[in-house]
């Protein structure tokens, strides 16, 4: 971990380079508009499963260099952040602290901005909810070529709130605060097995329920489903002192832990990231399963989400595993979804018998709010949703995108929501009636009323459906 300067003159000198180089950013984006172009993100990294065309130099905003912490404030316990920062340079920031993001999403390349505009959750998030609820500020810069700040208790309220799921469709955030909350050295795991989902996620949503609000409970919470009778649950709670700890950065792999151990100790970083490593599971498509391969690419810094993105992407572009044959065709169904508790045994039921994706990654979250106050994100407080993260190709002799319709329309009849960071193929009218089409429309018109970006549907949807690629801007 670099050292991290956080004194006041550093933080006071990171401020004035942030406004320089938003400045710059005004500027082109400017000279985009002027050249009737539609200004787009232009990162090195994405988490992106939605393929469109790459945008031309003249479309191009460079915000390759918005990827810094600004400041951690320990005792408010607020990072303040700029917009393209990945979780990964904020953690390692934070930590020599004893803190870390209240939510972190799993993968290390995903970024701030794009996390709180994409609906991010994970194990932390039946505490403190989607990473969104994290937000104290940002600063957008908007359709309108100029930068407001957004707050929940200033004029752009509803920016504040609007943000959430609006996918760089109203402006982008340059500059975020994003609560933090107290960490200990090691993370002390327990994975309890099940067999029967109506009792596993009785059980899951018990223990929410029993640890969410108690200061010594588990900090973190998550489960796996390697089928519909082979479940576990895994908590995970802080300590200081630990004796052995496992480490799934090389040669060992996290997943497969889960089914040979009841229990296991991680330092809290190594938790942080046990995902990231094999990118959940998905590594083993590219081989990294095999010993030989996992040590070659390991001893190189390859085993990481952001090497198998860029893998995958370059793969999808000319879909060349499939020209030579080495790939069947396939259908991609990455998703994510939240499926009200009381639903989820019969949604995993439906994954396996009509999706047949394995294993399945289960995570709880509950809004961190007790009002609905998200309007294109809405979520009931009350309710425990799970989070289903399914991530693989469905062999498929039929038109594109019937298995991610199955899977859309099984998300609607049970009221969840779907993450919109992939593949949607939802007509418009449907997708209007989840993503409140009145609220959107409020928001566009007031910081986007010249429509210098694409709206929600076109951007999420139809633009898709097109079935083009899309390169390192998103
Ligand atoms: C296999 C897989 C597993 C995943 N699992 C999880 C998970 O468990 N938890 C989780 O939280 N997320 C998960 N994600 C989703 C991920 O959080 C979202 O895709 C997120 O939006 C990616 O952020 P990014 O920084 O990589 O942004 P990008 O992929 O670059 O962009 C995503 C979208 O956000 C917009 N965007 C990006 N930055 C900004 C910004 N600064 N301001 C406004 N708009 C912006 C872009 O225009 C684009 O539409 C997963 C994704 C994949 C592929």
């Amino acid at each position: 971990m670099r050292r991290y300067d956080n004194s006041g003159i550093a933080s006071e000198s990171r401020r004035r380079s942030f406004a320089m180089r938003r400045d710059r950013l005004i500027k082109q984006f400017a000279e985009a508009r002027q050249r009737g172009r539609t200004p787009r993100l232009g990162k090195r990294t994405s988490n992106l499963f939605r393929v469109r065309p790459a945008p031309t130099r003249a479309e191009r905003l460079d915000v390759t260099d918005f990827n810094h912490v600004i400041a951690v404030d320990p005792e408010n316990r607020v990072a303040e952040v700029e917009g393209m920062t990945p979780y990964e340079t904020l953690v390692d920031a934070t930590l020599p602290h004893g803190l870390m993001p209240a939510v972190v999403p799993q993968l290390k390349s995903i970024t701030v901005g794009g996390a709180v505009t994409g609906g991010g959750i994970e194990s932390s998030s039946f505490r403190y909810g989607f990473v969104h609820e994290t937000l104290q500020a940002v600063e957008v810069l908007t359709g309108e070529g100029r930068t407001v700040l957004a707050r929940p208790d200033n004029e752009q309220r509803d920016l504040f709130y609007g943000f959430p799921n609006s996918y760089g469709t109203l402006g982008y955030a340059l500059r975020l605060w994003i609560r933090l909350v107290p960490v200990r050295s090691y993370v002390r795991l327990t994975h309890a097995k099940a067999a029967d989902p109506d009792s596993y996620f009785h059980d899951l949503a018990e223990a929410c329920r029993k640890h969410r609000n108690r200061a010594d409970g588990a900090a973190f919470m998550d489960g796996t489903a390697f089928g519909n009778h082979e479940l576990y649950r895994t908590e995970g709670h802080f300590i200081d002192h630990a004796e052995a700890v496992s480490r799934y950065t090389f040669m060992k792999v996290y997943y497969h832990s889960i089914r040979r151990k009841d229990g296991d100790v991680l330092t809290t970083r190594d938790y942080i990231w046990r995902w990231d490593t094999d990118w959940f599971w998905c590594s083993r498509a590219f081989g990294m399963e095999n010993p030989v391969l996992r040590f070659l690419a390991g001893s190189m810094g390859l085993l990481n989400s952001t090497t198998y993105w860029k893998l995958r992407d370059w793969n999808e572009r000319g879909r060349l595993l499939q020209r030579i044959g080495l790939m069947p065709s396939v259908e991609w169904v990455i998703q994510d979804v939240e499926i009200p508790v009381e639903h989820a045994p019969r949604f995993l039921e439906f994954l396996n018998e009509r999706i047949g994706i394995r294993p399945v990654w289960i995570c709880p979250a509950q809004a961190f709010r007790t009002e609905n106050v998200y309007p294109l994100y809405q979520t009931d407080p009350d309710v425990l949703y799970i989070n289903f993260g399914f991530w693989g190709g469905v062999r498929s002799g039929h038109p594109p995108g019937h298995y991610n319709r199955l899977v859309e329309k099984e998300v609607a009849r049970l009221g969840g929501k779907k993450s919109l960071y992939s593949t949607s193929f939802f007509t418009e009218t449907e997708f209007w009636s989840h993503y409140n089409r009145d609220a959107y429309g409020r928001l566009k018109s007031r910081y986007d009323p010249e429509g210098a970006f694409p709206d929600l549907y076109e951007k999420c949807v139809a633009a898709y459906q097109s079935d083009t690629t899309e390169g390192e801007s998103t």
